[in-house]
């Protein structure tokens, strides 16, 4: 299964993605973690990132396909992946079009925006492994720790309610349009968001035919 998740920024993309990555046995690539490392390690793409990632604006097109290619070169893609948060713009899924990687299915993650932003405010993101956790909607064992790794979790700087508007005013003029991109294809599936994340993913389930 080659599979993109498609959907605004907390649609709930990473969490369904760690989901079917563990029932699917395939790795999640997450554009944002790999850049959310890069910045902690103090590489030079995650210097030249940092700033984008603050503001709430896309990190530059080509910083984003060298990521990739890299990453799906390596032995545990060859029987599958999740992307998660990439690709997300339509130079970008060309890019990988023209590179050779395959898709199977986009599946979009459809939520309104105030949902959004009421939902990003509770988020949680482990300092260490990066899983994702909402105080309300999916808390951990234990305030504050990570159920997965013990990391501490905190709040992503980005996650902060005006950078999350910026972030959805991104997402609707150069991330939405992929849609449309996938459809042409013939393999765009969408799904609507439930109230709970086992509901979402028995959606998704349902949309993927697993
Ligand atoms: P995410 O964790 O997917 O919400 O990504 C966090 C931030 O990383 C985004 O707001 C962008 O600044 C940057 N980013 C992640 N993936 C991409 C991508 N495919 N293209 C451009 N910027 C990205």
């Amino acid at each position: 299964m080659k599979l993109i998740l498609l959907g605004a920024p907390g649609a709930g993309k990473g969490t369904q993605a760690e989901i079917l990555s563990r029932e699917l046995q395939i790795p999640t690539i997450s554009t944002g973690n790999i850049l959310r490392a890069a910045i902690k390690a103090g590489t030079p793409v995650g210097l030249q990132a940092k700033s984008y990632i603050e503001a709430g604006q896309l990190v530059p097109d080509d910083v984003i396909i060298g990521i990739i290619r890299e990453r799906l070169a390596e032995s545990d893609c060859a029987n599958g992946y999740i992307l998660d948060g990439v690709p997300r713009t339509i130079p970008q899924a060309e890019a990988m079009e023209s590179c050779g990687i395959e898709i199977d299915c986009a599946l979009s993650i459809e939520v309104e925006d105030q949902v959004i932003i009421d939902r990003m405010s509770g988020r949680r993101t482990c300092k260490d492994c990066s899983s994702t956790f909402h105080i309300v909607s999916n808390p951990p064992r234990q305030e504050g720790v990570c159920d997965f790794c013990g990391g501490e979790l905190t709040i992503r700087k980005d996650d902060a309610p005006e950078t999350v508007k910026a972030r959805l005013v991104v997402y609707h003029t150069e991330t939405e349009p992929l849609k449309a991109f996938y459809a042409a294809r013939g393999k765009l599936r969408t799904v609507d968001n439930q109230p709970t994340i086992e509901a979402t993913t028995a959606e998704i389930r349902k949309a993927l035919g697993i």
